[in-house]
């Protein structure tokens, strides 16, 4: 056996190997494959379809009856995986290159004819099988083809089987198919596990902040609830009564603080992403917040450069929403707010700067944390909920503070493409 395991063997293989690395390849980094299976099928297609040829073109071994190559490893693997169209396309490359390189032999027209019907017939439910059991069923079908083929090679031309082609026909393909299946499977399990942790990423900060409002706001409530059912109690003085109300009043204030941090923006919390410009969002955001800043005698300085970022417009909203609301509360005696916005090279740099009170070393290590906040009615979860969006948006924050002389907050996110 050692010695059939030559050079050429391992070219064959070589071939197959770098043509599923290939498809995996560019198939990972095209969309559209994805979204298309027709496409997908399509690259399947010319990738098999290349290293059949190559198989063919640089055999293994050639006598007068046959040419010893690992062929039907590719042309298995492109119908088994690609169903019935990818595997006439792979039969279609498979004979007019035999053809065209070695001449027509009509025994080779039977004998992959054959295996291109049983493997069209098995590809939808191979699809479907788990790793274990595709990687049994590739290895059992090549073999059974194998026999079955040459059964026909000998009844309908008196094929003469030889040692040689025992090897390569029959004994290593479902081998190399081991093998080969293998490698398909892990590398497409890569692909999907990494697209997955994307996804379940991104669905993390909805359903998180979707879990949080809802348990932040029954709280209020259920006091709420508790002090409206004691105001029926009869013979309560006004005194107490009056009491009892602010404390209400309170508790809804501080609901609507919660809901405001949240989610001002309060649309069904969409995951869209899009293109959106920063310096018209940010130019939106500062409108809600002028009367605010009027309240505090608070100049608003804006130095906006028009930048495209890719995120979701609400999150941008509720997290500039949330940061520029802090900086105004931050200077209650007045001062400057300057937001401003610009492109530097593969980036876009938003800064919000203000003249307020500023934050100790140890405030700016607990900035984003949640419950952390330094104001008497303060919910301390308008920067996490910044901080996380930011996060989702693939964008970076760095502070910069000084006690009683003011805080630059400085967030860079990547640059759409044009
Ligand atoms: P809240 O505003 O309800 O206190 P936040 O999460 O929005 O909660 O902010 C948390 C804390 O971070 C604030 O209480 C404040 O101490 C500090 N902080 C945030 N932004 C600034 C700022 N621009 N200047 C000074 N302190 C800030
Ligand atoms: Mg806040």
């Amino acid at each position: 056996m050692g010695s059939y395991i030559n050079q050429h063997v391992l070219n064959n293989l070589f071939y197959i190997l770098v043509s599923v690395f290939v498809f995996y390849f560019i198939y990972d980094h095209g969309e559209i494959f994805k979204k298309r299976p027709s496409y997908r099928n399509a690259l399947l297609a010319i990738c098999m379809g290349f290293s059949i040829i190559l198989c063919m073109k640089f055999p293994i071994y050639i006598d007068e009856r046959c040419i010893h190559d690992l062929r039907q490893i590719p042309f298995l693997v492109g119908a088994l995986y690609g169903g019935g169209i990818v595997g006439f396309i792979l039969l279609l490359i498979l004979l007019a290159a035999r053809s065209l390189i070695y001449g027509f032999e009509y025994i080779t027209a039977i004998v992959y004819m054959t295996m291109f019907v049983v493997t069209a017939l098995i590809s939808p439910t191979f699809k479907t099988l788990k790793r274990r059991n595709k990687l049994s069923m590739s290895v059992w079908l090549t073999f059974f083809l194998a026999i079955l083929t040459t059964f026909l090679a000998i009844i309908i031309a008196h094929f003469p089987v030889t040692d040689t082609y025992i090897v390569y026909f029959i004994v290593l393909p479902p081998i190399g198919m081991l093998f080969v299946v293998y490698i398909m499977e892990t590398l497409k399990e890569a692909i999907m596990m990494r697209s997955k942790l994307v996804k379940v990423e991104k669905m993390e900060v909805v359903s998180q902040l979707a879990a949080s409002i809802s348990h932040e706001v029954r709280n209020p409530l259920t006091v709420v609830k508790g002090f409206i059912q004691l105001l029926k109690t009869p013979s309560l003085s006004q005194d107490t009564k009056d009491r009892y109300i602010q404390i209400a009043l309170d508790e809804i204030n501080r609901a609507e603080a919660i809901i405001n941090d949240y989610l001002t923006f309060a649309k069904p919390a969409s995951n869209k992403v899009e293109r959106l410009m920063v310096d018209a969002q940010l130019r939106k955001v500062v409108q809600m917040l002028v009367p605010m800043a009027h309240m505090s005698s608070i100049e608003i300085v804006e130095e906006l450069q028009p930048a495209a970022i890719v995120g979701n417009i609400q999150y941008f909203q509720q997290c500039f929403l949330n940061l520029i609301k802090n900086s105004i509360e931050a200077m209650p005696n007045g001062g400057t707010l300057t937001i401003s916005s610009r492109v530097h090279g593969n980036h876009v740099i938003i800064t919000i700067k203000d003249t307020g009170v500023g934050m100790t070393t140890e405030q700016v290590g607990r900035f984003g944390e949640p419950y952390f906040s330094t104001k008497e009615k303060g919910t301390g979860l308008g920067t996490m909920i910044a901080v996380k969006m930011i996060q989702t948006m693939q964008g970076a924050l760095h502070i910069q503070s000084e006690v009683n002389k003011g805080t630059t907050l400085t967030i860079t996110f990547p640059k759409a493409a044009n």
